[in-house]
Protein backbone atom coordinates (compact mmCIF):
# COMPACT_ATOMS: atom_id res chain seq x y z
CA UNK A 1 0.00 0.00 0.00
CA UNK A 2 1.51 3.40 -0.88
CA UNK A 3 1.29 5.47 1.93
CA UNK A 4 0.76 9.21 1.84
CA UNK A 5 3.43 11.77 3.71
CA UNK A 6 3.40 14.85 2.21
CA UNK A 7 1.33 17.80 3.58
CA UNK A 8 -1.74 20.29 2.00
CA UNK A 9 -0.32 23.61 1.85
CA UNK A 10 -2.52 26.14 -0.33
CA UNK A 11 -3.79 23.73 -2.72
CA UNK A 12 0.11 21.76 -3.01
CA UNK A 13 1.39 18.82 -1.54
CA UNK A 14 4.82 19.48 -0.21
CA UNK A 15 7.04 17.85 2.13
CA UNK A 16 7.21 18.72 5.29
CA UNK A 17 10.92 20.36 6.15
CA UNK A 18 11.06 20.00 10.02
CA UNK A 19 12.09 16.90 11.82
CA UNK A 20 11.08 13.63 10.48
CA UNK A 21 8.47 11.66 12.77
CA UNK A 22 8.51 7.84 12.82
CA UNK A 23 5.00 6.14 12.38
CA UNK A 24 5.06 2.88 13.52
CA UNK A 25 2.63 -0.05 13.55
CA UNK A 26 1.65 -0.31 17.34
CA UNK A 27 0.66 -4.17 17.18
CA UNK A 28 4.60 -5.24 15.46
CA UNK A 29 6.79 -1.90 16.93
CA UNK A 30 7.69 -1.32 13.24
CA UNK A 31 8.51 1.86 10.83
CA UNK A 32 5.55 2.62 8.50
CA UNK A 33 6.80 5.49 7.32
CA UNK A 34 8.57 9.13 8.05
CA UNK A 35 6.07 11.77 7.90
CA UNK A 36 8.81 15.09 7.94
CA UNK A 37 6.35 17.89 10.28
CA UNK A 38 5.72 21.03 8.89
CA UNK A 39 8.42 23.80 9.43
CA UNK A 40 6.94 27.32 11.36
CA UNK A 41 7.20 28.70 8.04
CA UNK A 42 5.10 26.11 6.40
CA UNK A 43 2.49 26.16 9.19
CA UNK A 44 2.38 30.00 8.19
CA UNK A 45 1.69 29.57 4.45
CA UNK A 46 -1.22 27.23 5.34
CA UNK A 47 -2.84 29.79 7.25
CA UNK A 48 -2.23 32.56 4.75
CA UNK A 49 -3.60 29.87 1.81
CA UNK A 50 -6.61 29.16 4.10
CA UNK A 51 -6.94 33.18 5.12
CA UNK A 52 -7.24 33.90 1.23
CA UNK A 53 -9.68 30.80 0.23
CA UNK A 54 -12.06 32.31 3.14
CA UNK A 55 -12.59 35.54 1.30
CA UNK A 56 -14.30 32.92 -1.89
CA UNK A 57 -15.31 30.13 0.70
CA UNK A 58 -16.99 32.03 3.17
CA UNK A 59 -19.22 33.66 0.28
CA UNK A 60 -20.23 30.46 -1.61
CA UNK A 61 -23.85 29.20 -0.77
CA UNK A 62 -25.25 26.44 1.57
CA UNK A 63 -26.38 24.32 -1.75
CA UNK A 64 -22.59 24.02 -3.05
CA UNK A 65 -20.76 23.48 0.11
CA UNK A 66 -23.44 20.90 0.42
CA UNK A 67 -22.46 19.42 -2.47
CA UNK A 68 -18.72 19.30 -2.06
CA UNK A 69 -19.29 17.87 1.11
CA UNK A 70 -21.29 14.76 -0.34
CA UNK A 71 -18.74 13.91 -2.91
CA UNK A 72 -16.37 14.20 -0.31
CA UNK A 73 -18.00 11.82 1.44
CA UNK A 74 -18.80 9.37 -1.48
CA UNK A 75 -15.02 9.13 -1.91
CA UNK A 76 -14.02 8.47 1.23
CA UNK A 77 -16.73 5.85 1.27
CA UNK A 78 -15.41 4.23 -2.12
CA UNK A 79 -12.17 3.74 -0.48
CA UNK A 80 -13.13 2.76 2.94
CA UNK A 81 -11.35 -0.38 2.58
CA UNK A 82 -7.81 1.54 2.04
CA UNK A 83 -8.72 4.32 5.13
CA UNK A 84 -9.62 1.15 7.08
CA UNK A 85 -6.47 -0.98 6.27
CA UNK A 86 -4.29 2.34 7.11
CA UNK A 87 -6.02 3.40 9.99
CA UNK A 88 -5.46 -0.01 11.80
CA UNK A 89 -1.81 -0.09 10.89
CA UNK A 90 -1.30 3.39 12.01
CA UNK A 91 -2.93 2.70 15.30
CA UNK A 92 -2.98 -1.16 15.81
CA UNK A 93 -7.64 -1.25 15.61
CA UNK A 94 -8.47 -4.73 14.22
CA UNK A 95 -9.46 -3.79 10.62
CA UNK A 96 -13.05 -5.50 10.38
CA UNK A 97 -13.68 -3.02 13.86
CA UNK A 98 -12.89 -0.04 11.78
CA UNK A 99 -14.21 -1.18 8.37
CA UNK A 100 -17.13 -1.77 9.93
CA UNK A 101 -17.72 0.71 12.90
CA UNK A 102 -15.50 3.81 12.23
CA UNK A 103 -15.62 4.51 8.78
CA UNK A 104 -19.81 4.22 8.42
CA UNK A 105 -19.60 6.74 10.98
CA UNK A 106 -16.74 9.05 9.02
CA UNK A 107 -19.36 9.09 6.33
CA UNK A 108 -22.23 10.15 7.82
CA UNK A 109 -20.66 13.12 9.72
CA UNK A 110 -19.88 15.04 6.52
CA UNK A 111 -23.08 13.38 4.87
CA UNK A 112 -25.12 15.07 8.08
CA UNK A 113 -22.61 18.98 8.15
CA UNK A 114 -23.18 18.59 4.34
CA UNK A 115 -27.46 18.85 5.38
CA UNK A 116 -26.76 20.43 8.33
CA UNK A 117 -25.42 23.18 6.33
CA UNK A 118 -28.73 24.10 4.42
CA UNK A 119 -30.44 24.00 8.08
CA UNK A 120 -29.40 26.78 10.60
CA UNK A 121 -31.82 29.09 11.95
CA UNK A 122 -32.49 31.59 14.05
CA UNK A 123 -35.10 33.86 15.81
CA UNK A 124 -37.44 35.93 13.08
CA UNK A 125 -37.26 39.09 11.41
CA UNK A 126 -39.18 41.34 12.98
CA UNK A 127 -39.13 45.15 14.49
CA UNK A 128 -37.81 44.80 18.25
CA UNK A 129 -37.64 48.49 18.19
CA UNK A 130 -40.97 50.51 15.96
CA UNK A 131 -39.51 51.48 13.21
CA UNK A 132 -35.95 49.10 12.40
CA UNK A 133 -36.16 45.63 11.64
CA UNK A 134 -33.92 43.23 12.98
CA UNK A 135 -32.67 40.09 11.98
CA UNK A 136 -29.66 37.30 12.74
CA UNK A 137 -27.36 36.39 10.57
CA UNK A 138 -24.86 33.39 11.21
CA UNK A 139 -21.93 34.22 9.70
CA UNK A 140 -18.49 32.08 9.76
CA UNK A 141 -15.73 32.91 11.57
CA UNK A 142 -12.71 32.13 9.33
CA UNK A 143 -9.39 30.48 9.52
CA UNK A 144 -9.93 27.94 11.75
CA UNK A 145 -7.01 25.71 13.34
CA UNK A 146 -7.97 22.41 14.52
CA UNK A 147 -6.36 19.66 16.55
CA UNK A 148 -6.84 16.05 16.81
CA UNK A 149 -5.71 13.16 19.00
CA UNK A 150 -4.45 9.81 17.92
CA UNK A 151 -7.02 7.47 19.20
CA UNK A 152 -9.67 8.19 16.02
CA UNK A 153 -7.72 9.91 13.78
CA UNK A 154 -10.07 10.22 10.67
CA UNK A 155 -13.02 10.20 12.56
CA UNK A 156 -11.86 13.01 14.40
CA UNK A 157 -10.60 14.55 11.24
CA UNK A 158 -14.15 14.29 10.23
CA UNK A 159 -15.71 15.60 13.19
CA UNK A 160 -13.02 18.69 13.37
CA UNK A 161 -13.68 19.29 9.25
CA UNK A 162 -16.98 18.63 8.58
CA UNK A 163 -19.06 21.25 10.89
CA UNK A 164 -15.74 24.04 10.15
CA UNK A 165 -16.56 23.68 6.09
CA UNK A 166 -20.28 23.36 6.48
CA UNK A 167 -20.01 26.71 8.29
CA UNK A 168 -18.35 28.54 5.64
CA UNK A 169 -14.87 28.54 7.55
CA UNK A 170 -11.52 27.31 6.03
CA UNK A 171 -9.48 24.66 8.03
CA UNK A 172 -6.05 23.88 9.02
CA UNK A 173 -5.99 20.48 10.45
CA UNK A 174 -3.39 19.40 12.48
CA UNK A 175 -3.52 15.70 13.03
CA UNK A 176 -1.74 13.81 16.17
CA UNK A 177 2.02 13.53 14.78
CA UNK A 178 1.41 9.50 15.68
CA UNK A 179 -1.45 8.79 13.46
CA UNK A 180 -1.25 11.39 10.55
CA UNK A 181 -1.62 7.92 7.83
CA UNK A 182 -5.44 8.46 6.92
CA UNK A 183 -5.39 12.34 7.66
CA UNK A 184 -2.46 12.87 4.29
CA UNK A 185 -4.66 10.08 2.17
CA UNK A 186 -7.76 12.40 3.16
CA UNK A 187 -5.71 15.26 2.10
CA UNK A 188 -5.32 13.68 -1.11
CA UNK A 189 -9.06 13.38 -1.73
CA UNK A 190 -10.08 16.13 -0.49
CA UNK A 191 -8.02 18.22 -2.82
CA UNK A 192 -9.83 16.98 -5.99
CA UNK A 193 -12.51 18.66 -4.50
CA UNK A 194 -12.12 21.58 -2.51
CA UNK A 195 -11.35 24.80 -3.71
CA UNK A 196 -6.73 25.64 -2.84
CA UNK A 197 -6.46 26.54 0.47
CA UNK A 198 -9.95 25.75 2.05
CA UNK A 199 -8.46 22.59 3.45
CA UNK A 200 -4.85 22.24 4.83
CA UNK A 201 -2.63 19.45 6.57
CA UNK A 202 0.02 20.27 8.65
CA UNK A 203 1.58 17.02 10.39
CA UNK A 204 3.58 17.60 13.36
CA UNK A 205 4.15 18.01 17.59
CA UNK A 206 2.52 19.87 19.26
CA UNK A 207 4.78 22.27 20.67
CA UNK A 208 6.70 22.68 16.99
CA UNK A 209 3.60 22.64 14.98
CA UNK A 210 0.56 22.82 16.93
CA UNK A 211 1.70 25.68 19.16
CA UNK A 212 2.92 28.08 16.48
CA UNK A 213 -0.84 27.23 14.49
CA UNK A 214 -2.34 28.53 17.95
CA UNK A 215 -0.65 31.56 17.86
CA UNK A 216 -1.02 32.65 14.23
CA UNK A 217 -3.03 35.87 14.39
CA UNK A 218 -4.95 34.85 11.51
CA UNK A 219 -6.55 31.82 13.35
CA UNK A 220 -9.22 33.16 14.45
CA UNK A 221 -10.29 29.54 16.14
CA UNK A 222 -8.92 27.25 17.74
CA UNK A 223 -10.62 23.37 18.15
CA UNK A 224 -8.65 20.82 19.96
CA UNK A 225 -9.75 17.22 20.93
CA UNK A 226 -6.90 15.81 23.70
CA UNK A 227 -5.45 15.87 26.56
CA UNK A 228 -6.68 18.66 29.87
CA UNK A 229 -3.25 19.44 29.75
CA UNK A 230 -3.30 20.45 25.78
CA UNK A 231 -6.22 22.24 26.74
CA UNK A 232 -4.99 25.07 29.59
CA UNK A 233 -2.25 25.72 27.28
CA UNK A 234 -4.11 26.60 24.38
CA UNK A 235 -6.40 28.15 26.57
CA UNK A 236 -3.63 30.96 27.57
CA UNK A 237 -2.15 31.12 24.50
CA UNK A 238 -5.69 31.84 22.45
CA UNK A 239 -5.80 34.16 25.16
CA UNK A 240 -3.29 36.57 24.00
CA UNK A 241 -5.59 36.67 20.39
CA UNK A 242 -8.71 36.39 22.07
CA UNK A 243 -9.49 33.30 19.69
CA UNK A 244 -12.68 31.21 20.29
CA UNK A 245 -11.97 28.00 21.23
CA UNK A 246 -13.92 24.50 21.22
CA UNK A 247 -11.95 22.06 23.60
CA UNK A 248 -13.16 18.04 23.77
CA UNK A 249 -10.95 17.41 26.81
CA UNK A 250 -10.44 13.96 28.52
CA UNK A 251 -12.97 11.81 30.50
CA UNK A 252 -13.54 9.28 32.97
CA UNK A 253 -17.11 7.80 32.54
CA UNK A 254 -18.99 6.57 35.59
CA UNK A 255 -20.84 3.51 34.87
CA UNK A 256 -23.82 3.46 37.45
CA UNK A 257 -25.37 0.10 38.12
CA UNK A 258 -28.15 -0.72 40.06
CA UNK A 259 -29.20 -3.59 42.23
CA UNK A 260 -31.90 -3.95 39.90
CA UNK A 261 -30.09 -4.01 36.04
CA UNK A 262 -30.25 -6.94 33.96
CA UNK A 263 -26.76 -8.45 34.73
CA UNK A 264 -26.30 -10.06 31.40
CA UNK A 265 -26.88 -7.00 29.47
CA UNK A 266 -24.70 -5.38 31.75
CA UNK A 267 -22.35 -7.88 31.53
CA UNK A 268 -22.01 -7.63 27.99
CA UNK A 269 -22.28 -3.79 27.39
CA UNK A 270 -19.14 -3.11 29.65
CA UNK A 271 -17.33 -6.16 27.99
CA UNK A 272 -17.75 -3.93 25.06
CA UNK A 273 -17.55 -0.29 26.16
CA UNK A 274 -15.04 -0.34 28.72
CA UNK A 275 -12.69 -2.10 26.22
CA UNK A 276 -13.31 -0.68 22.38
CA UNK A 277 -10.35 0.27 20.67
CA UNK A 278 -8.21 -0.95 23.29
CA UNK A 279 -9.92 1.45 26.24
CA UNK A 280 -8.64 4.42 24.35
CA UNK A 281 -12.00 6.50 23.99
CA UNK A 282 -12.82 9.50 26.24
CA UNK A 283 -16.16 7.97 27.15
CA UNK A 284 -15.36 4.82 27.67
CA UNK A 285 -16.89 2.30 30.51
CA UNK A 286 -14.44 2.53 32.92
CA UNK A 287 -15.62 3.75 36.47
CA UNK A 288 -18.22 1.31 37.58
CA UNK A 289 -19.91 1.69 40.95
CA UNK A 290 -22.10 -1.38 41.24
CA UNK A 291 -24.54 -1.11 44.66
CA UNK A 292 -23.99 -4.02 46.74
CA UNK A 293 -26.73 -5.92 45.83
CA UNK A 294 -25.51 -6.86 42.53
CA UNK A 295 -21.94 -6.14 43.06
CA UNK A 296 -20.42 -9.27 43.68
CA UNK A 297 -21.76 -11.38 41.08
CA UNK A 298 -20.93 -8.50 38.59
CA UNK A 299 -17.26 -8.58 39.09
CA UNK A 300 -17.65 -12.28 38.86
CA UNK A 301 -19.31 -12.52 35.94
CA UNK A 302 -17.94 -9.90 34.49
CA UNK A 303 -14.43 -11.02 35.61
CA UNK A 304 -14.95 -14.08 33.09
CA UNK A 305 -15.88 -11.90 30.34
CA UNK A 306 -13.25 -9.75 30.31
CA UNK A 307 -10.91 -12.60 30.42
CA UNK A 308 -12.34 -14.12 26.92
CA UNK A 309 -12.00 -10.96 25.15
CA UNK A 310 -9.35 -12.04 22.53
CA UNK A 311 -6.36 -9.37 21.84
CA UNK A 312 -4.56 -10.28 18.42
CA UNK A 313 -2.85 -8.59 15.12
CA UNK A 314 -5.11 -6.17 13.35
CA UNK A 315 -6.04 -9.14 10.21
CA UNK A 316 -7.02 -11.39 12.55
CA UNK A 317 -10.66 -11.72 11.98
CA UNK A 318 -11.38 -12.87 15.55
CA UNK A 319 -9.45 -9.81 17.35
CA UNK A 320 -11.38 -8.07 19.90
CA UNK A 321 -8.80 -5.40 21.02
CA UNK A 322 -5.60 -4.44 19.63
CA UNK A 323 -1.76 -2.56 21.28
CA UNK A 324 -2.01 0.44 22.66
CA UNK A 325 -0.86 3.58 20.62
CA UNK A 326 2.47 3.73 21.27
CA UNK A 327 5.17 2.20 24.12
CA UNK A 328 5.46 5.34 26.24
CA UNK A 329 1.46 4.90 26.75
CA UNK A 330 1.68 1.16 27.53
CA UNK A 331 3.90 1.88 29.77
CA UNK A 332 1.83 4.34 31.28
CA UNK A 333 -1.11 2.52 31.50
CA UNK A 334 0.57 -0.55 32.90
CA UNK A 335 2.14 2.46 35.83
CA UNK A 336 -1.44 2.87 36.61
CA UNK A 337 -2.19 -0.83 36.74
CA UNK A 338 1.57 -0.95 38.82
CA UNK A 339 0.19 0.97 41.35
CA UNK A 340 -3.40 -0.31 41.79
CA UNK A 341 -1.74 -4.14 42.32
CA UNK A 342 0.70 -2.20 45.35
CA UNK A 343 -2.48 -1.16 47.19
CA UNK A 344 -3.97 -4.48 49.07
CA UNK A 345 -7.65 -3.44 48.89
CA UNK A 346 -7.49 -4.02 45.26
CA UNK A 347 -7.95 -7.04 43.45
CA UNK A 348 -6.62 -7.37 40.05
CA UNK A 349 -9.36 -9.62 39.22
CA UNK A 350 -8.25 -10.30 35.15
CA UNK A 351 -5.64 -9.15 33.13
CA UNK A 352 -2.86 -6.37 34.72
CA UNK A 353 -0.49 -7.80 32.52
CA UNK A 354 1.69 -6.57 29.42
CA UNK A 355 0.94 -8.79 25.94
CA UNK A 356 3.54 -11.07 24.60
CA UNK A 357 5.14 -10.38 21.56
CA UNK A 358 7.01 -7.14 20.55
CA UNK A 359 3.60 -4.71 19.90
CA UNK A 360 1.92 -2.38 22.77
CA UNK A 361 -0.26 -4.62 23.78
CA UNK A 362 -1.90 -4.76 27.20
CA UNK A 363 -4.54 -7.26 28.66
CA UNK A 364 -7.88 -6.42 28.98
CA UNK A 365 -7.89 -5.50 33.05
CA UNK A 366 -10.85 -5.72 35.68
CA UNK A 367 -9.61 -4.30 38.92
CA UNK A 368 -12.60 -4.73 41.95
CA UNK A 369 -12.75 -3.01 45.67
CA UNK A 370 -11.51 0.29 44.13
CA UNK A 371 -12.40 3.33 46.33
CA UNK A 372 -13.33 6.72 45.42
CA UNK A 373 -10.04 7.77 46.65
CA UNK A 374 -8.56 5.88 44.53
CA UNK A 375 -6.07 6.64 41.59
CA UNK A 376 -7.45 4.24 39.30
CA UNK A 377 -11.07 5.68 40.14
CA UNK A 378 -9.61 9.58 39.98
CA UNK A 379 -7.45 9.54 36.65
CA UNK A 380 -8.01 8.89 33.19
CA UNK A 381 -6.04 5.88 31.94
CA UNK A 382 -7.20 5.53 28.37
CA UNK A 383 -6.13 2.24 28.05
CA UNK A 384 -7.92 -1.38 28.65
CA UNK A 385 -8.69 -1.24 32.67
CA UNK A 386 -11.98 -1.26 34.16
CA UNK A 387 -12.40 -0.54 37.97
CA UNK A 388 -15.62 -1.62 39.96
CA UNK A 389 -16.78 0.31 42.95
CA UNK A 390 -19.33 -1.05 45.32
CA UNK A 391 -22.22 1.76 46.53
CA UNK A 392 -24.62 1.69 49.24
CA UNK A 393 -27.57 3.44 46.82
CA UNK A 394 -28.60 6.01 44.85
CA UNK A 395 -27.47 9.15 46.47
CA UNK A 396 -23.69 7.55 46.99
CA UNK A 397 -23.63 6.50 43.40
CA UNK A 398 -24.53 9.87 41.71
CA UNK A 399 -22.47 11.97 44.32
CA UNK A 400 -19.22 9.60 43.74
CA UNK A 401 -19.79 9.88 39.96
CA UNK A 402 -20.01 13.38 40.41
CA UNK A 403 -17.15 13.65 42.64
CA UNK A 404 -14.32 14.18 39.49
CA UNK A 405 -12.58 16.69 37.41
CA UNK A 406 -14.13 15.22 34.67
CA UNK A 407 -17.50 15.10 33.07
CA UNK A 408 -18.06 13.93 29.43
CA UNK A 409 -20.17 10.88 29.63
CA UNK A 410 -21.82 8.97 32.18
CA UNK A 411 -24.42 5.75 32.09
CA UNK A 412 -26.72 4.49 34.45
CA UNK A 413 -28.28 1.35 34.30
CA UNK A 414 -31.47 -0.06 36.13
CA UNK A 415 -34.78 -1.29 35.38
CA UNK A 416 -36.61 2.00 37.26
CA UNK A 417 -37.01 4.53 34.53
CA UNK A 418 -37.63 6.85 38.00
CA UNK A 419 -34.36 6.20 39.04
CA UNK A 420 -33.15 6.30 35.65
CA UNK A 421 -34.50 10.20 35.08
CA UNK A 422 -33.52 11.12 38.21
CA UNK A 423 -30.07 9.57 37.89
CA UNK A 424 -29.45 11.50 34.42
CA UNK A 425 -30.59 14.75 36.00
CA UNK A 426 -28.46 14.62 38.85
CA UNK A 427 -25.11 13.74 36.74
CA UNK A 428 -23.04 16.63 35.85
CA UNK A 429 -22.07 14.95 32.39
CA UNK A 430 -22.28 16.02 28.67
CA UNK A 431 -23.76 12.75 28.05
CA UNK A 432 -25.57 10.27 29.98
CA UNK A 433 -26.90 7.00 28.82
CA UNK A 434 -29.59 4.52 30.02
CA UNK A 435 -28.81 0.69 30.02
CA UNK A 436 -26.35 1.49 27.34
CA UNK A 437 -22.96 3.33 26.82
CA UNK A 438 -20.71 4.94 24.39
CA UNK A 439 -23.71 4.79 21.37
CA UNK A 440 -22.52 8.31 19.45
CA UNK A 441 -25.10 9.77 16.37
CA UNK A 442 -24.67 12.57 13.91
CA UNK A 443 -27.51 14.36 15.29
CA UNK A 444 -26.70 14.36 18.72
CA UNK A 445 -24.10 16.59 20.72
CA UNK A 446 -20.68 15.37 21.69
CA UNK A 447 -19.07 17.05 24.20
CA UNK A 448 -17.97 17.51 27.60
CA UNK A 449 -18.82 19.81 31.59
CA UNK A 450 -16.25 20.49 33.77
CA UNK A 451 -12.57 19.87 32.67
CA UNK A 452 -13.33 17.65 29.86
CA UNK A 453 -13.99 21.03 28.35
CA UNK A 454 -16.65 22.64 26.23
CA UNK A 455 -17.86 22.67 22.27
CA UNK A 456 -19.78 20.20 21.14
CA UNK A 457 -19.31 17.84 17.92
CA UNK A 458 -21.21 16.84 15.90
CA UNK A 459 -24.98 17.84 15.50
CA UNK A 460 -26.87 21.43 15.22
CA UNK A 461 -24.98 22.47 18.29
CA UNK A 462 -21.67 21.77 16.31
CA UNK A 463 -21.98 23.34 13.66
CA UNK A 464 -23.32 26.54 15.48
CA UNK A 465 -19.99 26.64 17.42
CA UNK A 466 -18.24 27.28 14.25
CA UNK A 467 -20.72 30.52 13.12
CA UNK A 468 -20.55 33.63 15.08
CA UNK A 469 -24.59 35.10 15.60
CA UNK A 470 -24.64 38.62 14.29
CA UNK A 471 -27.85 41.29 14.13
CA UNK A 472 -28.14 43.62 11.31
CA UNK A 473 -30.63 46.20 11.82
CA UNK A 474 -32.35 48.39 9.34
CA UNK A 475 -34.07 52.05 9.92
CA UNK A 476 -37.10 52.20 8.12
P1 LIG B 1 -2.76 15.31 23.48
O1 LIG B 1 -3.43 16.46 24.16
O2 LIG B 1 -1.42 14.91 23.92
O3 LIG B 1 -2.65 15.61 21.92
C1 LIG B 1 -3.77 16.01 21.18
C2 LIG B 1 -3.28 16.88 20.04
O4 LIG B 1 -2.79 18.11 20.58
C3 LIG B 1 -2.14 16.27 19.23
O5 LIG B 1 -2.33 16.57 17.86
C4 LIG B 1 -0.93 17.01 19.78
O6 LIG B 1 0.14 17.09 18.86
C5 LIG B 1 -1.52 18.39 20.04
N1 LIG B 1 -0.79 19.20 20.99
C6 LIG B 1 -0.09 18.78 22.08
N2 LIG B 1 0.46 19.85 22.71
C7 LIG B 1 0.09 20.96 22.02
C8 LIG B 1 0.35 22.35 22.17
N3 LIG B 1 1.09 22.83 23.17
N4 LIG B 1 -0.19 23.19 21.27
C9 LIG B 1 -0.95 22.73 20.26
N5 LIG B 1 -1.21 21.43 20.05
C10 LIG B 1 -0.69 20.54 20.93
O7 LIG B 1 -3.80 14.12 23.56
P2 LIG B 1 -3.62 12.66 22.93
O8 LIG B 1 -2.69 11.93 23.84
O9 LIG B 1 -3.33 12.70 21.48
O10 LIG B 1 -5.12 12.10 23.07
C11 LIG B 1 -5.58 11.56 24.23
C12 LIG B 1 -6.44 12.57 24.98
O11 LIG B 1 -7.50 13.06 24.15
C13 LIG B 1 -7.12 11.94 26.16
O12 LIG B 1 -7.07 12.79 27.27
C14 LIG B 1 -8.56 11.79 25.70
O13 LIG B 1 -9.51 11.71 26.70
C15 LIG B 1 -8.74 12.97 24.85
N6 LIG B 1 -9.87 12.76 23.92
C16 LIG B 1 -11.01 13.46 24.11
C17 LIG B 1 -12.10 13.27 23.26
C18 LIG B 1 -13.39 14.02 23.45
O14 LIG B 1 -14.23 13.97 22.57
N7 LIG B 1 -13.58 14.74 24.54
C19 LIG B 1 -11.99 12.38 22.20
C20 LIG B 1 -10.81 11.68 22.04
C21 LIG B 1 -9.74 11.90 22.90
Amino acid sequence: MKLSTQLLIDGQFVTGDGQAEPILNPATGELLASVPEASFEQVNRAVNGAQRAFAQWSRTTPASRSTLLLRLADAIERHAEEFAALESLNCGKPYLAVLNDELPAVVDCFRFFAGAARCLQGPLAGEYIEGHTSMIRRDPIGVVGSIAPWNYPLMMAAWKMAPVLAAGNTVVLKPSEQTPLTALRLAELASELFPRGVINIVCGRGESVGAPLVEHPLVRMVSLTGDIATGQKILQSAARTMKRTHLELGGKAPVIIFDDADLEAVVAGIRTFGFYNAGQDCTAACRIYAQKGIYDKLVADLGSAVSTLKMGLQDDPTTELGPLVYAAHRDRVAGFVERARAESHLEIVTGGKLGAGPGYFFEPTLIAGARQSDEIVQKEVFGPVVSITPVDDFEQAIAFANDSEYGLASSIWTQDVSKAMAGAAALQYGCTWINTHFMLTSEMPHGGMKQSGYGKDMSMYGLEEYTCARHVMVKW
